[in-house]
């Protein structure tokens, strides 16, 4: 069984919803869909869900009536491109009741749903029926079992993601591009041989098009090396939907809905040599980091400073990372704030470490690849791409995961950075 899911670019307008009919009827074993709410495209500028959010933070009665209006029209156009009748109106009228918020944004993938189901002829099953979320929390168990009980063998099914059900029978939201989410969660609950991810590029990328001219896309990736990728911050694929397939070595394909033709991406526990030869499957950049540079006498045994410190960090509410540096310093990465200056006079005068220097307008780019422990040349290779060029490179790391490598460089290089690094080392290899 394929548990297919198809984001919002996939489901932006009629022409979307045909090809996303032509995908699924190609293959008898794609049974459960699951689906954003409607996206994005050209002539439609909104994604449904936030129009959605925009309905429930109208202020007037009559600004909620023109968000409900389009919302309604968008629908309307949608089923007679479609040609399809189906009657929404109690639908509608719910979303001007007073729904709970996660209720009311949670509409935008039940109507897709519905609509989607009606278009392609098969049941729609809600996942307020069986997807048990409390707090963000998943309850495996019992999701499955409501799950197993709803669905019949090689019937086909279309399942709105996003929501589930909590403890006190109210739809809960799970956080934004959580259809993602949902998908990997119904290949988990119902031990799917493949989850499939429809999107509109044609998988992952292996660096960001913006900075890099037709990326090569990458052709297989392990579960960890998406998990980085993820991390720092490649925006394809949602980071929290990659642990239920994990969990169950369920292969993720990431495929492009406008060219479904193309291999995409596939994520498993096997990393294959890459199809296009490249040993290094994707390139990040974290731009405007403050880097604060900490001295102090043996400061890898003063736990009651680092433990000062780290209290210190996490009641600045600031994202933050850190790591030793060597026996005697940290560095900690912060995004560029308004409050460095008082940071670094706080760690050196509240903390009291012995000295504190800091840096600002720093770009990280690092390099994602498991072939770091195989081919402990990369790491070379990659050093060597910047050779010959005006980049000042202001600290390196190798990460003890063997998965990463990083550049810190001055936010005026990144782009540069990113080029050198790109077209030397696939001209090596290729
Ligand atoms: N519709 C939701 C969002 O826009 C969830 C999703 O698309 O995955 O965040």
């Amino acid at each position: 069984m394929i548990v297919a899911k198809f984001g919002g670019s996939s489901l932006a307008n009629a022409e979307q919803f045909k090809k996303v009919k032509q995908i699924i009827s190609n293959n008898k074993d794609r049974n459960l869909i699951v689906v954003s709410a409607l996206g994005k495209a050209d002539d439609q500028p909104m994604k449904l869900t936030d129009q959605l959010i925009k309905l429930s933070e109208a202020n007037s009665l009559a600004d909620k009536r023109i968000v409900f209006q389009q919302i309604k029209n968008r629908f309307n156009e949608l089923m007679s491109q479609l040609e399809i009748n189906l009657d929404l109106d109690n639908e509608f009228n719910d979303l001007m009741n007073n729904l709970s918020y996660d209720e009311l944004v949670s509409r935008g993938e039940y109507l897709t749903a519905l609509v989607l189901a009606r278009f392609l002829d098969v049941e729609m099953i809600d996942a307020k029926d069986f997807l048990m979320i409390n707090q963000g929390i998943v309850d495996y168990h019992l999701s499955q079992n409501k799950l197993q009980q709803l669905i019949k063998k090689n019937q086909r099914y279309i399942i709105p993601g996003f929501y589930g059900i909590n403890l006190n029978d109210q739809i809960e939201l799970l956080p934004r591009g959580g259809g993602d989410t949902t998908g990997s969660i119904v290949a988990n609950l119902v031990d799917a041989n493949k989850y499939e991810n429809w999107t509109d590029t044609n998988g992952l990328l292996m660096a960001d098009p913006n900075l890099i001219k037709n990326p090569v896309s990458i052709s297989n990736l392990s579960y960890q090396e998406l998990q980085e990728l993820s991390y720092l911050g490649t925006k394809v694929f949602n980071d929290e939907a990659i642990e239920p397939v994990k969990q169950k070595n369920i292969p993720l394909v990431i495929l492009n809905t406008n060219h479904p033709e193309h291999l995409g991406t596939t994520i498993s526990n096997q990393t294959k040599a890459n199809l296009n030869n490249l040993r290094i499957k994707g390139m990040t950049c974290n731009q405007h980091q403050v880097v604060f540079r900490i001295y102090h006498y043996q400061l890898s045994k003063r736990y009651d400073l680092v433990i000062k410190m780290l209290s210190y960090l996490k009641n600045l509410n600031l994202d933050y990372t850190f790591e030793p540096a060597s026996f005697d310093s940290i560095n900690v990465y912060i995004k560029k704030t308004s409050n460095s200056i008082k940071i670094k006079n706080d760690l050196r005068q509240v903390i009291g470490f012995e000295k504190v220097e800091m840096e600002q307008n720093v770009s990280i780019v690092t390099v994602v690849s498991e072939q770091f422990k195989q081919q402990p040349t990369l790491v070379g290779s990659l050093i060597e791409a910047l050779n010959d060029s005006d980049i000042k490179v202001k600290g390196l790391r190798q990460f003890s995961d063997d998965l990463k490598f990083s550049f810190e460089v001055e936010d005026k290089d990144y782009h540069l950075v990113f080029e050198k690094l790109y077209n030397n080392i696939n001209k090596k290899v290729v």
